[in-house]
Order: C-alpha cells, then structure tokens, then sequence
C-alpha cells in the first residue's frame, strides 16, 4: 500500500496518546477513475478513534461511509493519506479487526456453534483457547437453546446473533460493523442494540458502526461522525447516560442533537 505509510512525517503528540488510537487516519483519500470520469468516495478524511471508544458513522446513502469502513478494514486501499491502526499501517485484512455486514454473511453449512467458532479454528487457534470463549458468547447472546441449530432454522434476528457471538468469539480489538441491523424490525434492531451495547460495555473493544439511522446512532455511540461527499463534516460526542432507549426521546440534550443532526443530514441527501 504505498501511499499509506507506516510513519507520520510530522505528530506533535506523545508515543503514548498514539498508542492509545485505535485509528489514525489524517488526510484520506480514495479515488475511482474511469476513463476521463473521477469519483472520489474519500475526500481528505482526519480522524483519530481512541481505543474503547464507540464511533458511529452517520450519513445518508452515497457519501462515503462504507468506503471508510472498508480502508479500516484493509479491505480498501486508500490512494493517499495515513491510516494507522493500533500504530501499525492497515495493509489488508487482520484479525485485530471484526467486520459484521449488513447481509447475513455466516456460513450456512455449520451449525450455530460451529458458526461461532469458524474463526478462531480457521486461525488455528487451540481448542482449549476458543472453546470457553465460544460458549460465553454463545449464553451472552441469548444462543443457548439453539446451539446445534442450522442457520436456515434461525430468524433474521437470531442469525445476526449468530454473527455478533462469532465476531466476539474471534476476540478482534477493533469491530468493524456496516448497517448491520437495517434489515431487521423496530423490536429486533431494539433488542440488539441493549445487546452490543452490553458486550462492547464488558469487553471494552473499539467498534466503529456505519449507519444513515440518527436514533440507531444516538443510542449506540459516544461519538457521532457525520460524513458528507467524502469528508467529515461533523464529529459529536454523545455522553448521553446508558442504557439508552426510547427514553432518549424525552431527554433535551439527544432531541436537541438530533435536531442538528437532522439538519446536516437534510443537507447533504443525495
Ligand atoms: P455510503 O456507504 O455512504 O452509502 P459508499 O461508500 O458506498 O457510500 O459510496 C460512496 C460513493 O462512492 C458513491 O457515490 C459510490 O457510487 C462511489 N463508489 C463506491 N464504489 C465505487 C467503485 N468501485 N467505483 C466507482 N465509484 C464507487
């Protein structure tokens, strides 16, 4: 990955807040040519993510999010500017990172244990290491009875479980997650949003969520990224209290952010 280098030329910051960044990504750029047609999805993103922390990426379709999510992921390569994950240059896919798809992307050949402990075994990780790790996360999201259940037996619900237990189950640092509850109803995207909430809150892992919903955002993060044609044009912390709901409806402080979310994203739909 050439254009994405290893070392900052110029950070006036110590070696020890760089390595408490689960992301560095100053000056992003990702461009598509076709001919004499240029399409530049990333447009000079800078962004630092601590560690830990919950960052939701909002905006409406076309603007860039999955793009973004996906040069995290090393499933991208930017054509310029840094991208440092955990300090080390992103240069393909790695473990230390998670993705949970919108599409049900388990396979539905394993049973639902098996499901969960498809990465860890692939990367020849001991059995005694994964197996403890796979039952806890199995029980933490609510898979207990369905254990030697197939896939096809489960709902659209109960198969995002699935694949929220087997991205913990790998225990990657960082999670990387695109629109992975839009499919589903109010009551189940509701349910599984007390659900990561409560896994990202005991096991401290940076997730980083694309979303076009801004109460899916307000509920679930701490930080609120607005991308517009390629670049960021507002990043919030959210410090409402947690667990959040539909009380957050009644709070001034979210309704007042939703309210300026709702005008920025009015703004920029394509
Ligand atoms: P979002 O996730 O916000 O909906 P995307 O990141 O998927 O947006 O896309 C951002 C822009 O980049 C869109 O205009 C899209 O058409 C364009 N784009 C994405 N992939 C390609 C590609 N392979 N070639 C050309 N343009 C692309």
């Amino acid at each position: 990955m050439a254009a994405v280098t290893a070392s900052p030329q110029k950070s006036d910051r110590s070696m020890e807040t760089r390595g408490r960044l689960a992301f560095e990504i100053r000056a992003l750029e990702l461009e598509y040519r076709e001919g004499s047609r240029v399409t530049r999805p990333l447009d000079g993103v800078d962004l630092q993510i601590p560690r830990g922390q919950f960052v939701c990426i909002l905006g409406p379709s076309g603007q860039g999010k999955s793009t973004l999510l996906r040069c995290l992921a090393g499933l991208l390569e930017p054509t310029g500017g840094h991208l440092l994950a955990n300090g080390v240059a992103v240069e393909g896919p790695a473990a230390e990172r998670g993705m949970v798809f919108q599409q049900d992307a388990i396979p539905m050949w394993l049973r639902v244990e098996d499901n969960v402990a498809f990465g860890p075994k692939s990367r020849g990780v001991p059995k005694s290491e994964y197996e403890p790790r796979v039952e806890h996360f199995i029980e933490e999201v609510g898979l207990a009875g369905h254990r030697t259940a197939w896939p096809r037996q489960l709902s659209g619900g109960l198969r995002k479980r699935v694949a929220i237990a087997s991205v913990f189950a790998n225990d990657p640092e960082i999670l990387l997650m695109d629109e992975p509850f839009s499919a589903l109803d109010y009551f189940t995207r509701s349910k599984l949003h007390r659900l990561l909430t409560e896994l990202w809150q005991e096991t401290g892992k940076t997730i980083c969520f694309v979303t076009h919903d801004i109460d899916e955002a307000l509920v679930l993060a701490d930080r609120v990224i607005v991308l517009n044609e390629g670049a960021i044009v507002m990043d919030e912390t959210v410090d409402f209290p947690r667990p959040r709901g539909e009380e957050l409806r009644s709070h001034d402080a979210a309704n007042s952010l939703r309210e300026r979310l709702m005008a920025i994203l009015g703004g920029s739909e394509s």
